[in-house]
């Protein structure tokens, strides 16, 4: 795994026979152009050096690591956490958007558009796209516009369209449709910021690199703080940038283990979990080779997760390759481990976090429990303020694991 980065992609964007490019020779161009400008740009000083003062100065980077003193005392173990709850705009998401914008800018695009399944991305790349001044259209599922409320306000009070996605299920993989279409209609004036580490190539590999920052800056901190490198670290994974990002900082380093966490919902049922990666087979889905859920007749299959932000049917090209070389294991944690890990992490340590992160915490508490001399650290990819309603309408307040 020596030089991992530089080694991955391959020159037309695969991961080992993962990711690619499965789209339109009309989109292929774009996606060569915008391959082309990201190569050039993000080796220029100027680039390299407004991206820095830009994650200094306005995202308030680095954002610490932080020991979970009590839950740890709870449950055996020592668990760690990289606070990406406290990044501008409360989520890891801005890392890559903020990286996406500036592209843009450089690239003299007047507008950039995305997808949205909880609204966190939405609610980043409007957050960016005010602060370069450039129009930002969101697309979004109808339904994940009823749930996620709040974000849908802090989008328009941003400055954003939201564009509601009123197809098959209405949720995050109409919305990456929808955005698609929309995005052919004028290519030279906008740009498409993917939300994470998939779509066609350079997507997948661009978003990891500008949320490698997480990896690298946790490393150093973990290793400052204790005097050694951590025994796991682990991330919930959707499409997996939040955790490209921090296991990208400790790939090389073979003796940490390294944990995705997908959602395994209500049940392992088709339609009940997104759990793309164990229990998905190889299919194309937007623009990539990628680990699918399928229903009988090979369609991608309707997904499910407490946390939207983690319902798609496929999963970033490189987890999947990483799947296979066996260097990150992926598990999953489902809707009733996730809630006692929000519950926890809220009364052990004044942190309500995102129901997305809620499942990596999940994890982490197991581990902890089962390896009491082991240390994990937790990629917290976001803070919890929009689930708030949704979990105490539903489920209660949590006293019942504190009896
Ligand atoms: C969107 C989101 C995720 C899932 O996206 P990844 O690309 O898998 O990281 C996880 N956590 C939070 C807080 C999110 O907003």
């Amino acid at each position: 795994m020596k030089d991992y980065l530089k080694q991955y992609p391959d020159e037309k964007g695969f991961f080992g026979k993962w990711g690619g490019s499965f789209v339109s020779e009309e989109l292929q161009a774009e996606m060569n152009r915008i391959r082309d400008a990201y190569f050039k740009i993000s080796k220029s000083h100027d680039f390299i050096n407004e991206l820095r003062s830009i994650r200094k100065h306005f995202q308030g980077r680095p954002t610490p690591v932080y020991y979970c003193k009590r839950l740890s005392e709870a449950c055996g173990g020592r668990i760690y956490l990289k606070r990406e709850d406290l990044n501008h705009s409360g989520a890891h998401k801005l890392n890559h958007c903020m990286g996406e914008v500036l592209l843009a800018k450089y690239m003299g695009k007047k507008k950039v558009i995305a997808e949205t399944g909880a609204g966190q991305h939405g609610v980043a790349l409007a957050t960016a796209a005010a602060y370069f001044g450039l129009e930002c259209d969101i697309h979004m599922g109808e339904v994940d516009i009823a749930k996620e409320h709040p974000n849908v306000v802090r989008m328009k009070l941003l400055g954003a369209n939201v564009i509601p996605a009123t197809q098959g299920q209405k949720t995050l993989k109409e919305a990456v449709d929808s955005a698609f279409e929309a995005y052919l209609k004028d290519p030279v004036n906008t740009l498409y910021c993917i939300g994470s580490v998939m779509g066609p190539h350079p997507f997948p590999m661009m978003v990891r690199d500008f949320q490698h920052i997480v990896g690298v800056e946790a490393r150093e901190q973990f290793l400052e703080m204790t005097g050694e490198l951590p025994d796991a670290v682990t991330a919930c994974v959707g499409g997996g940038s939040n955790a490209m990002g921090i296991f990208s900082g400790f790939i090389q380093d073979e003796d940490v283990a390294l944990f995705g966490v997908e959602p395994s919902g209500r049940s392992l049922k088709l339609g009940d979990h997104a759990c793309s990666l164990s229990y998905g087979k190889e299919g194309v889905l937007h623009g990539m080779r990628t680990y699918l859920l399928t229903d009988e007749k090979g369609n991608p299959a309707p997904v499910y997760s407490i946390a939207s932000g983690l319902d798609y049917p496929g999963s970033g090209p490189e987890h999947c390759m990483l799947k296979d070389k066996g260097r990150v294991t992926y598990t999953t944690a489902n809707d009733k481990e996730c809630l006692e890990a929000f519950y926890k992490l809220c009364r052990y340590e004044g942190i309500i976090p995102a129901l997305e992160s809620s499942h990596a915490v999940a994890f982490a508490m197991k581990y902890a429990k089962e390896n009491p001399q082991k240390s994990i650290l937790v990629n917290l990819s976001g803070r919890g303020d929009k689930d708030i309603d949704f979990v105490v309408d539903n489920y209660g307040t949590g006293d019942e694991y504190f009896n």
